[in-house]
Formats: C-alpha cells, structure tokens, sequence
C-alpha cells in the first residue's frame, strides 16, 4: 500500500482556510433505526424499482456516450412538477439541477459569491452553508435567528444593511429547527437584498397545511432563487438530485460554473422515473407530516420543548447533557443528530414502528 512516506495532511500545502477542517458528514453508523440524517425512510416500491432499473438498463447502451450536458428532459420534468407544486408557470429555462441540492447550491456561490463578497445566513441553519462560501472564498457572515428560531425582520435588515450581502441564503423550513419562513419576512427581505436571495426548500413538500412555498414570489423578485431537493420528499437521497428555479438569466450564470457533464446520464434517468411516480413516492410524505405532528405532541407530553416544524424532523430539548442523551439513545440502537443549539437534539421522523422505538428509548434514558 502507498503510504506517501509518511507525509501528514498538515505537512500538505492546503489552502490556510481549510488547515484543520474536517470533512462534513454525521457518522454513518449501521444501527437499527437511523434516525439522523432527515431521509425518507420508506425505500420505493418494487414496481418502481423495476421501472427504474429499465431505465438504467436503457441509459446503459449509450454509456460510451457523454449525457446531455444540459440534461433538458430531466429540467422539463422538473419544470412541470414545479408548477403544479407552487402554482407558478415554470419552464425548462427556470429550472436548473445537479448532483443533490448542495451542488447546486455549490454553483450558485461560484457564480455569485467569490473573493470580496459575502454570504449571509442566520443560524442556527444548514451547517453546509458556511462550507460553500469556505470553498469559494465567500466571506460568510451568519445573523442570529430569534428565541423562537425565526428571523426577525429588524435584525435581517440592518445585517444586509451592514454586510450588503452578494448571497443570502435562507433555509425555509429551516434545518435543524424546522421553521418556515413567512412570505412577507422573505418579501422584506427581497426588498433589501443587494444581490441573489436563495430561499433553501429542501423541506418543502412536508411543510403544514397553510405554508406557502417561495416559488410564489418567484414572478415577483427576479432575484429570488428557490432551491429544491429529491433526496427529503422524493426518497431519492442515494440518487443525488437538487434543483432550483429561478428566472432564466440566473440559469444562464449557473451553467457557466457547472462543470461539463456533471449530472450523469444515470442520474438523470433515475430522476425522471421518480418524478414520473411522484404520486406514488409523495404519498408516503402525507404519513411522515402526521407523523412528526405526532412526535411533536408526545415530546410536549412527556415534559419536553419541541420546535414547531415544517419539516420531516424535530429539534427537541434541552437537556443540561445533550450528549449523554444522544449517546444513551444510540446505546439503545436509534441514531439521531446531535446538532442545533446547545442542549437541543434533532430527530428525523421515520416509521411509525421507528418512532415507537424512539420514544421508548428516549423515556427510558430520561428516566
Ligand atoms: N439544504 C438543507 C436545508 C438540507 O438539510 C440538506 C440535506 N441535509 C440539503 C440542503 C442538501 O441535500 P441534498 O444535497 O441531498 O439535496
């Protein structure tokens, strides 16, 4: 095996910035409920399995084929999911997508942040954010989210007032907190914004009866970017397909810092097969919304604080040692996250049998 004679990452010429950084990840432990990483837990049908490996079978014959750069098929699909999702008319040139909604994320920071630009956030959110703006030499500035872990619109204001951010970037429903953000806040903050505002809706097909999607206000603020996901909803995390829609221009500067090919032709096919059985793959989303309505009425039950959420997890707490918690949890064979403010934990909602074991093992740990 090669052992580079010893040669250490620190005696490496890495950037500074990137000096003692690790890779972003939560452990990927093999446990009998993963409860830690806001996937669907319902894996597709065996029909649609079939479905999708025919698919690949078919993108096989021409793998000695580069796929469509501009994967125009798959966009025109996501396109029409889109618009019948936000009520807003959507075609393949609003639509851009890569490899999971971080890489396209990726593609909007090189194309509009850079040396000399800041990224704005409030945290806590999206722990990824900050690495996006590491990596393309952003400077990032994170305001700080209320006690109820919405955005007061005073405190967004004079931050791009302050920073006048190239790229504010806000996660709504909001991860680890699960909070929406209402379309007025975001209007607001619309109105002020200097540069590229990224609403990050990888959520929000789970969000509660009532809130609305920012693809509504995409008609409104041209500079308004709304990111989307099918690893969360569309139980497609292992297929990696992110998304956005935005107005054609904006689509335009994105595909001139993707590089070439960068979404497979597997990728694409998988894809579209998932969105041709979007019906069948979001039924199971109306189950997981009870569900975490469920989890967060019995968390308040048994003498917990629980976030209110639009998403498929649940930020609880506090306890004086999250970590003790976390770990006694994961004694008990359920994996969830250990992240958020200090003394909050994050739980994704599984299956209802899932969930049964989680609050067993959480009542007992408490005991
Ligand atoms: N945005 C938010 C708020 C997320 O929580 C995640 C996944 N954890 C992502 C984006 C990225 O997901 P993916 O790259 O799988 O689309």
């Amino acid at each position: 095996l090669l052992r580079g004679q010893g040669l250490t990452l620190d005696e490496l010429p890495i950037r500074d910035e990137l000096r003692g950084e690790q890779p972003y990840g939560a452990p990927q432990l093999d446990v009998p409920v993963a409860l830690n990483v806001n996937e669907n837990p319902y894996p597709p049908s065996e029909r649609v399995v079939a479905e999708i490996a025919a698919a690949v079978a078919d993108a096989a014959r021409t793998l000695n084929r580069y796929p469509d750069r501009d994967a125009v098929a798959l966009r025109a699909d996501l396109a029409s999911y889109l618009t019948a999702d936000g009520g807003v008319g959507l075609g393949v040139d609003n639509v851009w997508a890569a490899n999971g909604s971080n890489e396209v994320m990726q593609h909007v920071l090189l194309a509009f942040g850079g040396p000399g630009r800041t990224a704005l956030s409030f945290a806590p959110t999206y722990s990824m954010y900050p690495e996006y703006a590491r990596d393309t030499h952003t400077a990032w500035v994170a305001g700080r989210r209320a006690e109820d872990f919405s955005i007061d619109r005073a405190t967004a204001l004079a931050a791009i007032e302050e920073h006048r951010p190239s790229v504010i970037l806000l996660a709504s429903p909001n991860n680890p907190t699960g909070t929406a953000l209402p379309l007025a806040d975001i209007a607001a903050i619309l109105d002020a914004a200097p540069g590229m505002v990224v609403v990050d809706e990888a959520y929000a097909e789970f969000r509660r009866a009532g809130t609305p999607s920012a693809l509504t206000l995409l008609a409104q603020y041209p500079r308004l970017i709304v990111t989307r996901t099918m690893s969360k909803a569309f139980a497609l995390a292992g297929g990696r397909l992110g998304y956005l829609a935005a107005a054609p221009a904006v689509v335009d500067a994105l595909r001139i810092v993707r590089l070439p090919y960068h979404l497979s032709a597997v990728s694409q096919a998988v894809a579209r097969v998932a969105l041709a059985n979007a019906d069948e793959l979001l039924a199971a989303v109306q189950q997981l919304r009870a569900e975490r309505d469920r989890t967060v009425e019995w968390l308040r039950a048994v003498g917990l604080r629980s976030a209110e959420s639009d998403a498929n997890f649940v930020l609880f707490g506090t306890f004086a040692n999250r970590h003790a918690v976390w770990q006694g949890l994961l004694e008990r064979g359920v994996l969830i996250r250990e992240t958020g403010p200090d003394g909050w934990l994050r739980v994704s909602i599984g299956t209802p049998q899932e969930m049964a074991a989680f609050q067993a093992a959480l009542v007992e740990v408490m005991r």
